[in-house]
């Protein structure tokens, strides 16, 4: 296929070679392309109908290279955590909070608490093809 097929990443299970696979062509009505891995015999496949190749092997081969972040990632003295705070971090801030009269003027405790309180970051979901799946 083109230079991207030589960009793809070891499979994340086994560290195998990855292989493309194409079903179909730009003219029939259905196309498919399977990453299989060599080794553990893992495969991903997405399959188009209204977009060509191209379009398909960008994706298939973006979502076979995406690896979930590293705690490596974040830097240290930083962590990962909700936008929003969960239900779990609101009760520790408040339990923080009741002991007001003990940090006057200090924020910091309460923030603690909620860093303590929150959960570990999910790992990211896959990507859904835009349009062309059906
Ligand atoms: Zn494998």
């Amino acid at each position: 296929m083109t230079e991207r097929a030589e960009r793809l990443e070891p499979c994340p299970f086994c560290g195998g070679e990855p292989e493309l696979r194409p079903q179909g062509n730009n003219h029939t009505r259905s196309r498919k392309l399977t990453i299989k891995c060599k080794g553990c015999r893992f495969q991903l496949t997405n399959a188009a109908i209204r977009h060509g190749f191209d379009w398909l092997e960008k994706i298939t081969i973006d979502a076979w290279n995406r690896r979930a972040p590293t705690e490596a990632g974040v830097p240290d003295g930083y962590r990962l955590v909700p936008v929003e705070p969960t239900q779990t971090m609101c009760q520790a801030m408040q339990e923080k909070l009741r002991e007001w009269p003990r940090y006057p003027f200090r924020v910091a405790p309460v923030y603690q608490a909620a860093l303590a309180a929150a959960p570990a970051a999910p790992k990211p979901t896959g990507q859904e093809p835009e349009g062309g799946a059906a």
